[in-house]
């Protein structure tokens, strides 16, 4: 352990390295939230286990099948009215039809009760002379699935009929829905009122004067027509609930405007000016901007020569596919700097690193190509600001040093594999005068006055060859940095 450590500590070896060394230990951990249950080692499983299919036990077996015999006997018992002349004589004593009207047909009875204002019976119950009975309800026939059929399987044999009329009596009309367009979906349920021609009543409020005096209902096919309870069948209720919400959505639709083909006889005159107001709207803010471009071009407009300006439009424009970024970038700025004013041209930070590279490997080229007016392309003299942003000087420079500290700081790993490169070259020996610092160049120079009388023995001597370091980054190309000059 202690030979781990003091290595640790003298090369400043990563955890995870001084991890290998040391012997692991478990330690569990116990919170209130979660505590998971482990196995122990080398425990037996004991809950729930696999079962062998002759240990579980088997499920009951199915009862066997038996004949469905019809109990003939107790629905015969149990009957009201033994046959149709049964039924006609017993009608005929019951008190609970006082005001229904009973006619006694050959092979039907028909019990009818009126309504003073309509022509037809508000109940009708038609009993045939197989005891079999059909409700009308002002003159509508109840759905064979109503419930008033379905409970006593439409029979009187099942139902006495003052018990039949009571139930009738006691179911509530169903008011129909109120139609938002005809379709198949719902029926017309006219009632013809029956109206004295002698004896005109102005407290009619339905009455509106016509020949055809009547009471109306819009029903769905499927309306019950009676019901127990709530204020409409279910059916109505459906249709009703279904067409308001096709209302509230035409009503929505409406409120925005159409679509601009849309066709306009099949469109809402509504949409149809929203979408007016909202182009003219459009058309309004395009002609602005029209008028504001207008302005400007005639504004900042330089004229260029049509044929020069053409032939670049088509050089950019022919194949889009092999023009590299910088390409356009490079042709998009002189196509700019074509149209500025000399004086006040601002090239591009990528354009000036081109040209830094391209002046640097044949300054005389660089020169040809300015010249030429081929290309429009900074002066020699601008991009010596730019390169020369640390003045160069003998010696190790701080300025250097910082700046490759700076832009290394966040490199990791491989990143951070250098070469370190010595480049010693023959130069003429020669003097110099700086104008800018006043010093004399060409002599023996180290960097450091205190270096150079300590190692060289002829201080005046004149260097006659220049030694350069730089470093250069192994999987990072682009840093090349230059580390120090020695003359
Ligand atoms: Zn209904």
């Amino acid at each position: 352990m202690s030979a781990v450590s003091r290595l640790f500590e003298l090369y400043n070896l990563t955890l995870i390295m001084v991890l290998k060394y040391l012997p692991f230990t478990f330690i569990s951990v116990h919170s209130e939230k979660m505590v998971k249950k482990k196995p122990k080692f080398g425990a037996l499983p004991t809950l729930n286990l696999p079962k062998r299919s002759h240990d579980a036990t088997k499920p009951a077996a199915r009862p066997s099948r038996s004949v469905v015999n019809d109990d003939p006997l107790t629905q015969s018992s149990k009957k009201y009215y033994q046959s149709f002349y049964d039924l006609c004589k017993r009608v005929k004593t019951l008190k609970t039809l006082n005001d229904w009207i009973v006619q006694e047909l050959e092979d039907r009875l028909v019990l009818k009760k009126k309504s003073s204002q309509v022509t037809l019976p508000e109940f009708e119950i038609m009993i045939d002379d197989s005891l079999g009975f059909t409700i009308y309800v002002y003159g509508w026939l109840l759905p064979e699935d109503h419930e008033l059929y379905t409970t006593n399987l439409r029979s009187v044999t099942n139902i006495t009929v003052s018990e039949l009329v009571k139930s009738i009596s006691t179911l509530s009309i169903c008011p129909g829905v109120k139609p938002s367009e005809l379709s198949s979906s719902i029926v017309h349920h006219v009632i013809p009122k029956s109206v004295d021609p002698f004896f005109v009543s102005d407290d009619d409020d339905d009455d509106d004067g016509s020949s055809f005096p009547h009471q109306e209902y819009w029903r769905t096919r499927g309306c019950e027509v009676l019901l127990g309870h709530g204020e409409q069948c279910c059916s109505c209720h459906q249709y009703s609930h279904k067409s308001e919400l096709s209302k509230k959505a035409q009503q929505k639709k409406i409120a925005e405007p159409a679509h601009l083909f849309s066709p306009i006889s099949q469109t809402a005159p509504e949409r149809i000016k929203l979408t007016l107001q909202m182009q003219r709207l459009k058309c309004a803010e395009l002609e602005q901007k029209l008028e504001e471009m207008k302005l400007e071009i005639q504004k900042s407009s330089v004229e260029v020569d049509h044929q020069l300006s053409q032939d670049i439009t088509s050089i950019l424009g022919k194949s889009d596919k092999n023009v590299t970024p910088f390409m356009n970038l490079f042709w998009q700025q002189q196509k700019k700097l074509l149209t500025r004013s000399s004086t006040g041209v601002r090239y591009h930070p990528m354009i000036i690193r081109y040209c830094l590279s391209l002046a640097t490997k044949s300054p005389a080229c660089y020169e040809e190509l300015r010249k030429s007016k081929i290309l429009v392309l900074p002066s020699q003299r601008t991009l010596k600001d730019y390169r020369n942003c640390i003045r160069p000087k003998a010696g190790f420079q701080e300025e250097v040093i910082e700046e490759l500290k700076d832009s290394t700081n966040s490199y990791f790993d491989v990143q951070r594999y250098i070469v370190l490169l010595f480049d010693e070259m023959k130069i003429m020996s020669n003097l110099v005068f700086d104008k800018v610092t006043g010093e004399l160049i060409g002599y023996l120079d180290l960097g450091d006055p205190d270096i150079n009388f300590g190692t060289l023995e002829k201080v005046d001597e004149i260097a006659s060859h220049a030694l350069v370091f730089f470093i250069r980054g192994i999987c990072i190309f682009p840093s090349i940095k230059d580390g120090a000059y020695f003359c």
